[in-house]
């Protein structure tokens, strides 16, 4: 029995209109603004030709004939799925849209962020590779580069990744993969990717950039230079705390050759059900992160000097130490930023639960206003020292600026400043 479905890729063609028998054409263009790609590209539609893309909830899918599934397995078109660890409609529809997107030919959807970093390095690795990374990092990443990709056999050498000089000081013949988050969490280090991508590819070294921060909204990673971009989708992808997930972007050759085999046998693919949200996610994201962008830059002017703190760091106040750097690179200073509360760990606790509308919590990106102090949550495990040399002192608190109003989210910080005097 043929299986009457029929899945139409947006931008390839549609259904024949039954009428007029007019085959109507939709050809996806390059051209197209982001925001409008934002919307449309990657849509798949059933014989429904439902508005909303369907959530495929399968893992499987079924064949024909015996022939059809040798078939299948011997070469899978472009919309023929073999299982969901492999591939899915739902998600190829998250992965084409946000390739669009960021301009990269390609993309393989993942579990979490943590899913796309380690699958995107041990994918690229083997035993003997050395690798060169900026030390300051997310605590997960800087687990899997300091303490999982060494008992493999791969050498790590960690530089300060604002320090051009460090970047080609520790680049060698050797170097197969530079890592680095474009924006480091949780000190806000702005890291040049034209400068280190220019070092990296003179010695032949692919560069793999973890750029949360950033944005897919801000980024202009892959004309800078990058060759992989992984985002944690939980973040502002979702944006709205509901669902893990991640993307690994870059060539069709690496994304299809090195990237695919091993996520596919390893399991860190991204559900059906996770890539729908993700999917719905992109559609409103450029506003959610606009906005939340101009509001971090006014809460951060309204701060910045306040005598409850040390030090304001936002990549987009003028005295942030790469600010022409992030102005020339993303046009912005994104949505999170962090303050130095005086007093150590008890000034930034009393600031912590004197808020009334920020929440305490650790994810970011969020509609919500979220604020976290990474010495005691999510960099709790690194030494003391350790933390002292990330910039991670007792008073920091990350702030992740969300959807509220910003003469709300200033009255509201500025209230829980004065409760920590
Ligand atoms: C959150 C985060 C990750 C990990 O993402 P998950 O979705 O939580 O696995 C990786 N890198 C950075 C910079 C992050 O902020």
């Amino acid at each position: 029995m043929k299986a009457p479905f029929r899945l139409t890729a947006f931008g390839v063609f549609f259904v024949p209109d039954p009428l007029t028998g007019a085959q109507r054409i939709f050809e996806m263009s390059n051209d197209w603004k982001p925001s409008t790609k934002a919307v449309h590209a990657g849509t798949r539609r059933s014989q429904y030709g439902e508005v909303s893309e369907a959530i495929f909830l399968t893992q499987g899918f079924v064949y024909d004939s015996a022939e059809h599934a040798e078939q299948r397995f011997i070469s899978s078109g472009e919309d023929e799925f073999i299982y969901a660890r492999y591939g899915n409609p739902t998600v190829k529809m998250f992965e084409e849209r946000i390739a669009a997107l960021e301009g990269a030919e390609d993309a393989f959807a993942t579990a979490s962020g943590m899913a796309a970093v380690s699958g995107a390095l041990t994918s690229m690795l083997k035993a003997g590779d050395h690798v060169v990374s900026a030390r300051a990092l997310f605590g997960s990443c800087l687990y899997v580069l300091e303490d999982i990709l060494g008992r493999f056999g791969v050498e790590v050498t960690f530089v300060d990744g604002t320090d051009l000089a460090q970047w080609q000081a520790a680049i060698r013949d050797d170097t197969k993969v530079i890592f680095f988050e474009s924006i480091s969490n949780p000190t806000l280090e702005v890291i040049d990717i034209e400068g280190v991508c220019k070092l990296a590819h003179a010695k032949g070294a692919k560069v793999l950039i973890d750029n949360v921060f950033a944005t897919p909204v801000y980024s202009r990673a892959f004309a800078q230079g990058a060759d992989v971009v992984i985002y944690s989708a939980t973040k502002h992808i979702d944006g709205q705390g509901r669902t893990l997930g991640g993307v690994i972007l870059g060539s069709k050759e690496i994304i299809r050759k090195t990237v695919e085999p091993y996520m596919k046998h390893t399991g860190g693919s991204m559900s059906p059900f996770t890539a729908w949200v993700m999917l719905k996610g992109l559609e409103t994201m450029g506003l959610r992160v606009r906005a939340q962008a101009a509001s971090a830059q006014a809460v951060a002017q309204a701060v910045e000097g306040h005598p409850v703190l040390n030090a304001v760091i936002y990549p987009g106040l003028a005295a942030h130490p790469q600010h022409a750097l992030v102005q020339r690179q993303m046009g912005a200073g994104g949505t999170v930023l962090a303050l130095d509360v005086k007093g150590g760990k008890e000034g930034a606790f009393k600031f912590l639960n004197a808020l009334q509308i920020g929440i305490i919590s650790n994810n970011l990106g969020d509609a919500k206003t979220i604020l976290t102090h990474p010495a005691t949550t999510t960099h709790q495990r690194l030494p003391d020292a350790k933390k002292a040399s990330l910039g991670i002192t007792q008073g920091l608190v990350r702030v992740s600026i969300g959807l509220e109003d910003s003469a709300d989210l200033i009255a509201d910080v500025l209230q829980a400043l004065d409760g920590a005097k």
